[in-house]
């Protein structure tokens, strides 16, 4: 591990400064950079200990004021600060009352232990798990290297990588929690250096590998996630989450799906299909959604819609068991809605 310093942001303002005057215009994701955001600290001091990430000044941002925030308002929907942590939003009853499969997605989430100490900010910023990704033994095409260890044929481990858009990084998004949001329509809320505020949604937040390789989301260097909001349900908005992992505790997920619906009597009038672990960034199915779109929540339909999110998929060498495995979690998901 290098040494850095520590730095304790007493606001948003006084966190970006400390990152203005150490970093230039190098991207937020870059490996050597100067300076790093903390918030719970689970991810980025997994990237320092491997030596992946050498940083100069580590910007402590868990304890700055407001971000700890989570509201709901029966109008204007839910506004969880970037702050909170993964156990605060797991108890918080508005969330179960109002947003189940986000209850479910955080409660499904690693351990307690890091529930405790993770924030939502983080858990959306963290960095994909690809085992090449994280070894720095292996210069892979996300760190600017020629190729990607896990696609090759013979060789590469690629039984928890994407099955969806993995023509180039064939990664996973490590978020379970942001596939629930981003079926929810969830938006980021950002700050930039300037002191400007952007609201974006889940899906432009994401980047998808095709787009840029370097990049997992939108985040630069001189910006701060201030607060995630989602809209505010109405009373025909129904909801389920489910993961499947290998292990029961502390898994990362195999294949995960959130499923939000708009529905009136047993059908469904408009449909939000959000699938993670398929592809490098969280993935909305338009093909499930379409699939469901007006039609009888019963098992025929719901297959049909599990189908219809698999024709795209084009699994790797050791990763075909996730086709079925998303057909029946996703066909199960629209079920528990019925
Ligand atoms: C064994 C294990 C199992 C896990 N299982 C799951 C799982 O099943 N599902 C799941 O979703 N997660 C899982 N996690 C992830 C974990 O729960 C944390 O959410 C995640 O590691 C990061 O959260 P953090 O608050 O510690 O972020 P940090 O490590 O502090 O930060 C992560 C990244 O986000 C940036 N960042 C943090 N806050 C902000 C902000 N406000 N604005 C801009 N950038 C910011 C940091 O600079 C850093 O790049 C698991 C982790 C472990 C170790």
């Amino acid at each position: 591990m290098n040494k850095f310093s520590w730095y304790e942001a007493k606001s948003v303002e006084d966190a970006l400064e400390q990152v203005n005057s150490t970093v230039s215009e190098e991207l937020y994701q870059a490996t050597d950079k100067a300076a790093v955001f903390k918030s719970g600290g689970i991810d980025v001091f997994d990237w320092v200990k491997e030596g992946l990430l050498k940083p100069q000044k580590i910007v402590n941002i868990r304890n700055i004021p407001d971000l700890d925030k989570i509201s709901y308002d029966p109008k204007k929907g839910m506004s969880i600060g970037s702050n909170v942590t993964l156990a605060e939003i797991a108890s918080n009853p508005e969330t179960k009352n109002h947003y189940w499969a986000l209850h479910q997605a955080v409660n499904h989430a690693a351990t307690p232990q890091l529930r405790n100490m993770s924030t939502l900010g983080g858990n959306i910023a963290q960095r994909n798990r690809c085992w090449y990704f994280r070894s720095a033994d292996h210069d892979c095409f996300r760190k600017g290297g020629a190729r990607c260890f896990a696609r090759q044929s013979e060789t590469g481990e690629n039984e928890n990588h994407a099955i969806i858009d993995n023509g180039s990084c064939v990664s996973v998004h490590a978020s379970s929690i942001a596939t629930a949001l981003m079926a929810f329509n969830a938006s980021v809320v950002i700050i930039n250096g300037k002191g400007e505020k952007k609201e974006v949604t889940m899906d432009d937040f994401f980047v998808t590998a095709g787009k840029d390789i370097a990049m997992e989301n939108i985040l630069q260097a001189k910006e701060i996630i201030t607060e995630i909001i989602l809209p505010a349900p109405t009373k025909n908005t129904k909801s389920a989450y489910i993961k499947q992992v290998a292990r029961e505790s502390y898994d990362w997920s195999l294949g995960d799906v959130a499923v939000v619906f708009e529905v009136s009597g047993n059908t469904c009038r408009s449909a939000s299909i959000v699938l993670g672990a398929a592809a490098p960034v969280p993935y909305r199915s338009m093909e499930a959604q379409q699939a469901i779109e007006n039609k009888t929540i019963n098992s025929e339909n719901a297959f049909a819609a599990a189908e219809a999110a698999m024709k795209i998929a084009r699994p790797l060498a050791k990763n075909g068991y996730k086709v079925p495995l998303f057909i029946a979690t996703l066909k199960q998901a629209i079920l528990e809605i019925s």
